[in-house]
């Protein structure tokens, strides 16, 4: 699966793709990531993508043509792929695990990181999908394009050691359990006995029909508790 990621600040990223899952899934060619900076399009001295917005108000606003003109390169060079662009804004969808597993269908995933007050409202029509990793507002967009490249990638098989780790996780669709969506249950290990606080006795227990049978309820449990909003999306 292949990552480009349109932004200003292309080594914003390169600390984090240089560590653990993503470092190693690089090497094992499971992912590709291409940073693409939007100044390379850019026009004038400085290689301007933005300017001010009409009717006034603070700072600068990245420009449609400009983006146009990134965006027919970036495509050109895989036209018959099967990819998608995605716009980071705060006025997307808000990202969860559903919207992560639908999108490692696709062989191309283009990620457009704003910056400044955001996207002249015509680059809206240049997209497939606009997502926001959630209700506040971030500086730009590098943050939320590394969740969702993070999140995706850890999906496609083979870039987590044992695959089953992503299936029985918090959001996970795909439960053997059958609990799609809940939170995760609790885990344990060493010590035993921390200041008089213990291991679950089933969990030491042996017996791999009780502990599951024990995981199921804790994680319907600690749902009901701390994400009642889970349960009730599912219906
Ligand atoms: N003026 C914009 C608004 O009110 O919607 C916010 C602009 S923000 C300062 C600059 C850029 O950061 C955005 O264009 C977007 O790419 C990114 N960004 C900020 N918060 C985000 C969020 N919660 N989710 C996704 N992207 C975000």
């Amino acid at each position: 699966m292949r990552f480009i990621i349109l932004t200003l600040f292309p080594e914003a990223f390169q600390s984090y793709f240089n560590i653990s899952l993503i470092k190693r899934a690089l090497a094992k060619k499971l992912i590709k990531i291409e940073l693409k900076n939007l100044r390379d399009w850019g026009e004038g001295a400085h290689n301007s993508v933005d300017d001010r917005p009409y009717g006034g108000g603070v700072g600068m606003v990245f420009r449609v043509d400009i983006m146009a003109k990134a965006l027919k390169t970036i495509k050109s060079k895989f036209k018959n792929q099967n990819s998608k662009i995605i716009l980071l804004t705060p006025q997307g969808k808000p990202f969860n695990q559903k919207i992560a597993q639908r999108l490692i269908q696709y062989k191309t995933l283009i990620l457009i990181c704003g910056r400044y007050e955001g996207f002249d409202e015509r680059i809206r029509d240049l997209v497939d999908e606009e997502i926001s990793l959630g209700d506040f507002v971030l500086t730009g967009g590098e943050i939320p394009a590394m969740a969702v490249l993070d999140t995706v990638a850890r999906l496609v098989p083979g870039v987590v050691g044992k695959f089953e780790s992503t299936v029985n996780e918090s959001f996970s669709e795909n439960l053997p359990t059958g609990q799609a969506g809940l939170l995760e249950y609790p885990q344990y290990t060493r010590p035993e006995n921390f200041r008089g606080k213990k291991v679950p006795k089933i969990l030491l227990s042996g017996n791999h029909g009780k502990v599951s049978e024990w995981r199921k309820t804790e994680a319907l449990t600690r749902t009901k508790k701390r994400r009642p909003d889970l349960l009730k999306n599912r219906g």
